[in-house]
């Protein structure tokens, strides 16, 4: 049965990735910053029939954390198939650049970006044992600096993700050397924005949080011939998905 970890997946678009996998077969570990909320999750997915699934605490910021998770994983598995790197945070208000605090742009990097980094740099030892590892790190098109500096894209004239744009930047650019380094293994890495979704993050306003899971599963899936260090936005190219750093 391949196995999938998922970051902040005790709500939003991580929840409901876990929920898409569990019906794809997979067997998810939902990571949750708090684990009573991971455990409720499961909760939830076990009374609509999906079982094989479990709870493990996981704080993207805090090194310990990510250490014990890894441990505890360990335990119930010995290859990790798919990871996904969910958890994010939008950075908060004020969200202009000259307006926001130093004391946003540390939080908001040590989540998306820094959280990143220190959950692949130690779950990596299980990927290596899937013949077929995946990574998501789950990016945003408002990440793109092609993009946000040209005036014809929609969010030019909005220009207010200021912190939470540089962060998902930063990640992509992370992603690019990530997949470089793992070129010649079986990994496929791959930075995906599920696109302006309906969840806590953006006051419920957005489209449908099931058709933002099904854009990171199948980037979770792409097969052995697939891309990898691409950036994907099906959101803003609906035909190839591929869109511009
Ligand atoms: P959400 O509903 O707010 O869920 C965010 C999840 O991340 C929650 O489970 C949250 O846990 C978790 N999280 C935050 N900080 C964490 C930390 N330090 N350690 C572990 N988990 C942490 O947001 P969402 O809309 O599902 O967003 C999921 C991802 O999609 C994010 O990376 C976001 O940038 C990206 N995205 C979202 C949209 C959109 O329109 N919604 C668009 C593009 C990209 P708690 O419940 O404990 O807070």
């Amino acid at each position: 049965m391949k196995k999938a970890f998922i970051t902040g997946a005790n709500k939003g678009i991580g929840f409901e990735t876990a929920k898409q996998l569990l019906e794809k077969g997979f067997y998810v570990f939902i990571g949750s910053r708090r684990l009573a909320k991971g455990i409720k999750a499961v909760e939830i997915l076990k009374s609509q029939g999906l079982h094989n699934v479990a709870a493990i605490q996981l704080d993207v910021t805090n090194q310990d954390s990510v250490q014990s998770a890894f441990e505890e994983l360990k335990e119930q598995t010995t290859k990790l198939d798919v990871l996904i790197n969910n958890a994010g945070i939008n950075g908060g208000s004020p969200y202009t650049a000259l307006d926001a605090s130093i004391e946003q742009y540390i939080n908001t990097f040590n989540t998306n970006v820094f959280g990143v980094a220190r959950v692949i740099k130690v779950f990596v030892e299980l990927l290596r044992n899937s013949p077929q590892p995946r990574i998501v790190n789950v990016s945003t098109s408002v990440g793109s600096l092609t993009l946000q500096s040209d005036p014809k894209w929609p969010a030019y004239e909005y220009a207010k993700l200021a912190v939470y744009g540089a962060s998902k930047a930063a990640l992509n650019m992370y992603t690019v050397h990530l997949a470089y380094e793992l070129r010649n293994t079986a990994f496929k890495i791959n930075a995906v924005c599920p696109g302006y979704t309906r969840t806590d993050f953006t006051d419920h306003k957005g489209g449908e949080v099931e058709e933002a899971a099904r854009r990171i599963v199948k980037y979770a899936l792409i097969k052995q011939n697939g891309p990898t260090g691409k950036f994907f936005s099906e959101e803003t190219n609906p035909e190839t998905g591929v869109v511009p750093w």
